[in-house]
């Protein structure tokens, strides 16, 4: 299999294809949304394998694509850069997954921290917390970073054009990967996808802020720095609404600025997009399309399709090698 179609222009379309071009497969991608206007352009996106199924595969696969990360993480232009994660509860102590100690992850006293002071003068009593190193993909340049990585390698960017289903793809491709995020619901007819609405707001830069603060029991917080902005977050619910809720911005910049103890900063810009969670787990198969050809499923990753990318690109590259 020599010419290679990709459905699909986010993280997981952009990861695939920059792997396959570079493999030397004659690669293009087409999409209806590139970068910026999917869904992985309204991500955090930091490294964390986060509401995305089923473990067993989703921490192998993070964990393969964590270390690919750390290795772009200096390299000028990625947008990868490397953040201490504080992860706090309001309601009890957080237990350290086994496969985050490797990593790094310890439980620090939360008295010790600058943002319990902070938290604790905003009226906050955390009663658990950890910390970990992860990269953070700053999306306005790592998205951009993918695209031309795919574009030097050879491959092709086709925008603006939408499928209806897969057998759409001109016959001259004799193999298709679909990664069409919440769209394969569409797509492939998938019933399994489930729209995990998130809302972030983009505030400026804040004053001695370096690490990133996530709370991840009710409501769902967190604040993460990036070289020029800050994101706040964020929400997590079943819906299909791409538009702007009023309401959930204020709920955000409130709790945020309640737990950092800061006034409520400006907002610079508001997103929204839909984590393609899937109830039976990420969908990452072969399979034949009507026409005979074989297609390579990869979509489904919920809110962690940063954190699984080159992992699950790897298991894609597997497939078609066993198929060849
Ligand atoms: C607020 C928020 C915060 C998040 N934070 C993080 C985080 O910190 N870390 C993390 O790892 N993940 C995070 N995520 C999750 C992450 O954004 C998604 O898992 C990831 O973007 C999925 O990428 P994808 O490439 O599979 O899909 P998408 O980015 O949705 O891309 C799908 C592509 O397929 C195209 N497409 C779909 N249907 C068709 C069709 N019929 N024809 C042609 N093209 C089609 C689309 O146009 C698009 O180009 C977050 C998500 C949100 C919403």
């Amino acid at each position: 299999m020599d010419r290679v179609a990709i459905i699909g222009a986010g993280v997981s379309g952009l990861t695939c294809g920059a792997v396959f071009a570079e493999r030397g497969y004659r690669t293009a991608i087409f999409a209806k949304e590139t970068g910026q206007q999917t869904t992985s352009g309204a991500a955090a996106a930091v490294w964390f394998p986060y509401d995305a199924a089923p473990p067993e595969k989703v921490i192998p696969w993070a964990l393969e694509t964590f270390h690919v990360l750390v290795d772009l993480a200096p390299v000028p232009g990625t947008g990868v850069s490397m953040i201490e994660l504080r992860q706090f509860s309001r309601t009890g102590e957080i237990q350290i997954p086994d496969w985050a100690i490797p990593l790094g992850a310890s439980s620090v006293a939360t008295g010790l921290w600058p943002v319990q002071d902070r938290a604790q003068r905003g009226g906050y009593n955390f009663k658990g917390s950890c910390a970990i190193t992860v990269p953070l993909m700053d999306t306005t340049i790592y998205l951009d970073y993918l695209a031309n990585r795919f574009v030097a390698a050879g491959g092709s960017i086709v925008t603006n054009v939408r499928f209806e289903k897969l057998e759409e793809v001109d016959r001259k491709f004799d193999l298709v990967i679909n990664c069409a995020g919440i769209g394969a619901r569409d797509l492939v007819q998938d019933v399994n996808l489930e729209p995990h609405r998130g809302q972030v707001a983009i505030v400026p830069k804040i004053d001695n802020l370096s690490c990133a603060i996530v709370c991840d029991d009710p409501p769902l917080m967190y604040a993460i720095p990036r070289a020029n902005d800050c994101v706040f977050g964020g929400t997590n619910e079943i819906s299909d609404d791409l538009s702007v809720d009023p309401k959930s911005t204020t709920r955000i910049l409130d709790e945020c600025s309640r737990v950092l103890n800061i006034d409520k900063p400006n907002v610079l810009a508001e997103r929204v997009g839909l984590r393609p969670f899937r109830k039976s787990g990420v969908r990452l198969e072969r399979d034949r399309l009507r026409d005979g050809r074989t297609v390579i499923h990869n979509y489904g990753h919920g809110g962690a399709g940063f954190t699984l990318s080159w992992g699950c690109t790897e298991s894609v590259v597997r497939l078609v090698r066993q198929a060849e």
